[in-house]
């Protein structure tokens, strides 16, 4: 029978205990899941609020990544997945001041349609000719890593990635253009500019390749749960053994001894014969700071960024009022603290009452540094404010939260993936130990849900 201690009861975390589920009921496994804070679940949390399904950490995954789908199905949430309105999708950009639709057929920041693209006002003359200029780029291999800002720029030019790249950036990973690697974030486009060239001509080439026969139905980009997000927790949790859940204990070390690891919580300290480090790397590094120093230094320099989401629910006047679509991005030279607002009412079916509005409202990075010490009540007058500005949004709203998120998103730095192949040649020096969770490779729910279940592969094969 192998022990095994699993740190962080965040999807990751959870994860992995169902993934050795089987296991256990066989009788070859036996695990214990600490978690610190009082619930399970991380930074998956869900409230009902006036009939609205308020999330206050993610609202979806992206349904290219099957992982997370994959999960729900097999624990029978299959027919409680919900995919997003893409009918209605449209994402607003604000240029000083107004809120300009993105053009059709821009995939990411690629554009693919040329009249579209050609005739929207997001872009000045000189882009234009840039992205008709790209068109015509040659392939080109980089020897290193660089910055997503970098090679758009080289693309496109600084308008697109002031206007584009980064605002979207920062709606996925709190994180800016200028300091996220290409390789880990956008792999997918260094592939195509070494293939093709240019990355408009790889687009319309990958879209040629998977264009389907009409009666295929399409996957919508985005995939929830009818519940919420956290119906995902509570689903998962009846099907982990009870008896090994354990709340509000934080690991502060774990060392390796006789062939496995002591894991030291408070002044108590338990023996396992491996680990599953399933917490942000910051806490991973924190953890084996005495047993592995180089390992803990590589794990802390992956840095991670705060964020806030401000939830606001408002009435059928103001659902009337707001325009289409799902919601805005704000790029920083607007000057603004807020970086994207999303109509959740639009954006997915059962998250609001017909006569409700329900606006989810994000700040990350140094935009959330700015407004952390603030009350909650500040907080929503300065997104309120902000909303005024924008949208012209003055009513007064029916309820309003404010949910902080403290280093939780990783911002994959330029020359990430190299610092991930010196964690793992360290890591394998080490004792059973296996890390999964958002600080390696993919900070989405997807992501994580498919590095707990490694995590699990790697310790039992090792
Ligand atoms: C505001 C926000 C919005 C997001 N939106 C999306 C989205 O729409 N779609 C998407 O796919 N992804 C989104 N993400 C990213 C995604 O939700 C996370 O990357 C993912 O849920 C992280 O899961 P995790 O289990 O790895 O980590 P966490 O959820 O951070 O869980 C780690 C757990 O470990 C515990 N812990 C830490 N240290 C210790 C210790 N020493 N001992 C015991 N326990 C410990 C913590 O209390 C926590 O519960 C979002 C993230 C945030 C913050």
């Amino acid at each position: 029978m192998i022990r095994i201690a699993i740190v962080g009861g965040g999807i990751s975390g959870l994860t992995a205990a169902f993934t050795l589920e089987e296991q256990r009921r066989a009788g070859a496994v036996e695990y214990i899941l600490y978690e610190s804070s009082p619930r399970f679940g991380g930074v998956l949390r869900t409230e009902r609020i006036h009939g609205c399904i308020v999330e206050a950490g993610p609202d979806s995954f992206i349904t290219e990544k099957p992982w997370a789908a994959d999960l729900c199905r097999t624990i029978d949430l299959g027919d409680k997945l919900i995919g997003s309105n893409d009918a209605d999708r449209k994402t607003y950009i604000l240029v000083r001041g107004r809120l300009i639709p993105m053009p059709d057929g821009l995939m990411f920041m690629v554009p693919t349609k040329i009249l579209s693209t050609g005739l929207s006002p997001l872009f000045s003359w000189s882009t234009k000719l840039r992205m008709a200029q790209e068109l015509f780029h040659s392939p080109r291999a980089a020897q290193t890593d660089e910055s997503v800002a970098s090679l758009v720029e080289r693309h496109y030019g600084a308008e697109m990635v002031g206007r584009l790249a980064d605002p979207l950036l920062s709606g996925i990973y709190g994180g800016e253009a200028a300091s996220l690697s290409i390789r880990a974030v956008l792999p997918r486009f260094a592939e195509m500019e070494r293939t093709h060239g240019s990355l408009g001509r790889a687009m319309l080439a990958a879209r040629k390749k998977v264009s389907q026969p009409a009666s295929t139905s399409v996957l919508p980009i985005f995939t929830s749960l009818k519940n919420g997000m956290q119906q995902l927790v509570e689903t998962l949790l009846p099907r982990l053994n009870s008896a090994a859940l354990v709340t509000g204990t934080l690991a502060h070390s774990v060392k390796p001894e006789a062939g496995g690891w002591t894991v030291a919580m408070g002044s108590k300290s338990e023996h396992f014969d491996a680990v599953i480090l399933a917490v942000p790397t910051h806490a991973a590094a924190e953890l084996l700071v005495t047993s592995s120093p180089a390992l803990s230094a590589e794990l802390a320099a992956i840095r991670y960024g705060s964020s806030i989401t401000v939830a606001l629910g408002y009435d059928r006047d103001v659902r009337q009022s707001l325009p289409p679509g799902f919601g805005f991005l704000v790029p920083r030279s607007e000057g603004k603290r807020l970086l994207a607002a999303t109509f959740v009412h639009n954006k997915f079916p059962y998250r609001a009452p017909e006569d409700r509005a329900l606006l989810r409202c994000f700040f990350a990075g140094s935009n959330a540094e700015s407004i952390w010490q603030l009350s909650d009540d500040a907080i929503i007058a300065v997104v309120r404010n902000e909303l005024q500005q924008i949208l012209g949004l003055r009513a007064v709203p029916l309820f309003a939260r404010v949910y902080k998120w403290k280093s939780a998103m990783a911002q994959y730095g330029v020359g990430h993936l190299e610092r991930l192949d010196r964690i793992e040649r360290l890591r394998q020096q080490l004792p059973k130990l296996a890390l999964a969770g958002n600080g390696y490779r993919g900070i989405g729910v997807p992501d994580c849900i498919r590095s707990g279940s490694e995590a699990v592969k790697q310790i039992l094969s090792l």
